[in-house]
């Protein structure tokens, strides 16, 4: 499945030396409660853009964790395009996260955009999510090198893999090796789609980084229809799992409801994705050392 090594790409990302892949390390795994995630799990976070209410939340919880989501999504703190969109909840959504969390056993992730708010996220959140737009905050970076959570750490939308992998460096040097990275589209000359999924994101990051690698389809595409069938490439490419827009009525949400998929239609997603995660787990048996990480309940 892993993409052999590229002479070139050997010299451009072997100095990001905690996540490059080395022969002694060529796999991590993330530990997150009972999920190993890297290891032989194709692991799906689900939920909402955005925890808009505590009944909108733990509907959609119980809904994708029926459908066979093991972390629920849904951001708190929201960075908005407009100043005038709906900026989140705050403390009370964090709130909210972690009574959904009690309901259905689902760990939780969600964004932090300030390093102001890293110590209160962390109390509440098993993941803690770095947006396309902070990518590159390294004051952000830093102050999650200390947090003791796992961290999402998702592609600048105008970021290349190889800065995508320094911001990485960033967080592993202060002191968090447990880093999960996350392609969510680009942005190209195409307007079809919001961004473009640079699917091939996928096997370069396995060839050179030993960290695990998710995609995240809502966001590349900013449609729910091509939801699923992104979600089916991103498996047979390699990644170690999904993070996907679900909410109760996509027509109301405050955000993100047109890449929104139904319970309905993420539960036919978690049906169509079967049989691409079997051809990929026959070949992950074969897979050599791993590194587990981390182990933070
Ligand atoms: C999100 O996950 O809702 C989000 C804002 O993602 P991104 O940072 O990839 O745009
Ligand atoms: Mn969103």
């Amino acid at each position: 499945m892993t993409a052999p090594m590229n002479p070139k790409w050997n010299g451009q990302f072997s100095c990001f030396d905690l996540v490059a892949k080395t022969d002694e390390c060529s796999h991590s795994i993330v530990r997150v409660r009972d999920l190993e995630i890297g290891g032989n799990d194709f692991v799906v976070m689900a939920g909402p853009c955005a925890v808009e209410s505590e009944s909108q939340l733990l509907q959609t919880a119980e809904a994708v964790a029926h459908a066979g989501a093991r972390v629920l999504r849904g951001g708190a703190y929201k960075p908005r395009s407009s100043p005038y969109a709906f900026q989140g909840l705050g403390v009370e959504g964090l709130k909210i996260l972690s009574k959904a969390r009690e309901a259905t056993g689902l760990a939780i992730v969600t964004e932090v955009m300030s390093e102001e708010d890293v110590d209160v996220i962390a109390e509440y959140a098993d993941i803690m999510q770095v947006g396309t737009r902070s990518m590159e905050n390294y004051a952000l970076l830093e102050a999650l090198g200390t947090c003791g959570r796992p961290v999402l750490l998702k592609r600048g939308m105008t970021a290349t893999l190889e800065e995508l992998l320094r911001s990485a460096q960033v967080i592993a040097m202060a002191g968090n090796p447990q880093v999960i990275l996350c392609e969510r589209g680009i942005r190209t000359f195409e307007t079809a789609t919001r961004n473009t999924l640079d699917i091939a994101a996928v096997p370069v990051l396995k060839a050179v980084s030993h960290l695990p690698v998710i995609v995240d389809p809502s966001h590349a595409a900013g449609v729910r229809s091509l939801v699923a069938v992104l979600s089916r490439a991103a498996a047979v490419v390699g990644a170690d799992g999904l993070i996907v827009e679900v909410h109760p009525q996509p027509e109301k949400a405050l955000s993100d409801g047109n890449q929104s998929l139904t319970f309905e239609e993420f539960r036919c997603m978690m049906v169509d994705l079967q049989p691409y995660l079997d051809l990929q787990q026959a070949s992950r048996r074969f897979r050599p050392q791993l590194l587990v990480v981390g182990g933070v309940d």
